[in-house]
């Protein structure tokens, strides 16, 4: 399994020469799945006003960035049926660096208590990031799906129950992705287009799945390792010094107690705003 591992891992360094990546275990383990029952009330309480249904007749915001292969996504009716399929490629590290631009992304939500407030605090800063949605999640927390894509955030695949994808056979990996694609794009109104495996733990048949339900593989460049809890100070010191144009930056919403992330999320967004970077969400 270490060699395959070291395969995988080798072949995605080739695949951009130059470029230093992908620390493994990342993205929490397998079993790190939300089921902390911590919070309290329901989530509809928590939700920001500008929550609404993306899909509802003419009340879709439009970014330009999640068009792709969706002629349905201006009408109304039902949503959009699945993206077309894509060319096997190896999964995307990093942006285009000739500008000074970076990605975040936030794991393993949408989280009843940590999501809202990472969207309140990303439209304080008119930031947009792209959230990688376990479908379990998404389907016992479905007004959150909709205010992420309501705030024009972009919405990724993280499957169903973030499984270790390198031990489970063809069908249940296609079921994994398959599924959580279906709800995501019912609720959003938009067609998925990025999908991440947990762990960042990238197999061959991953890929193939993941092109044939029409998604493109997403990595990461900088991985401060918040899933792990090091300390809000260190999470904050690993992305402002991880951080260089191009970068993807790792970050957890989901998954546990993410209080740690949302303090270095307060404290390293205005840092490195300041410091001239703007973000976008993956084309
Ligand atoms: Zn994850």
């Amino acid at each position: 399994m270490l060699s395959h591992h070291q395969m995988i891992s080798r072949r995605l360094l080739l695949s951009i020469a130059g470029v230093t990546v992908l620390s493994t275990g990342a993205c929490g383990p397998p079993a790190g799945n939300p089921s902390d029952a911590s919070h309290s009330g329901p989530p509809s309480d928590t939700l920001p006003s500008a929550a609404k249904p993306d899909g509802a007749p003419g009340a879709h915001p439009a970014p330009a960035a999640s068009r792709t292969g969706s002629p349905a996504a201006n009408t109304p009716g039902p949503p959009p049926g699945p993206a077309k399929p894509q060319p096997v490629t190896d999964p995307l590290l990093e942006l285009d660096a000739s500008e000074r631009t970076i990605a975040l992304t936030l794991d393993d939500g949408p989280h009843p208590t940590h999501t809202p407030v990472v969207l309140e605090l990303l439209r304080s800063h008119g930031i947009r990031a792209t959230f990688f949605l376990i479908g379990e999640n998404a389907a016992e927390y479905p007004a959150l799906v909709r205010a992420i894509a309501g705030e024009g955030h972009h919405i990724g695949n993280h499957t169903w129950t973030h499984p270790d994808l390198r031990h489970l056979p063809e069908p249940q990996v296609h079921d994994e992705l398959e599924r959580t694609s279906d709800l995501l794009q019912g609720l959003s109104g938009r067609p998925v287009t990025w999908f991440r495996a947990p762990g960042g733990d990238w197999a061959d048949v991953t890929l193939r799945v993941c092109a044939e339900l029409g998604m493109r593989p997403m990595g990461w460049s900088v991985d401060p390792r918040d899933w792990d809890r090091p300390g809000t100070a260190q999470i904050t010191s690993r992305v402002l010094e991880g951080v260089r144009p191009g970068s993807i930056v790792l970050n957890h919403d989901g998954g546990g107690d993410r209080s740690q992330t949302v303090d270095a999320l307060h404290t390293y967004l205005p840092a490195l705003l300041a410091d001239g970077y703007r973000f976008t969400t993956p084309q």
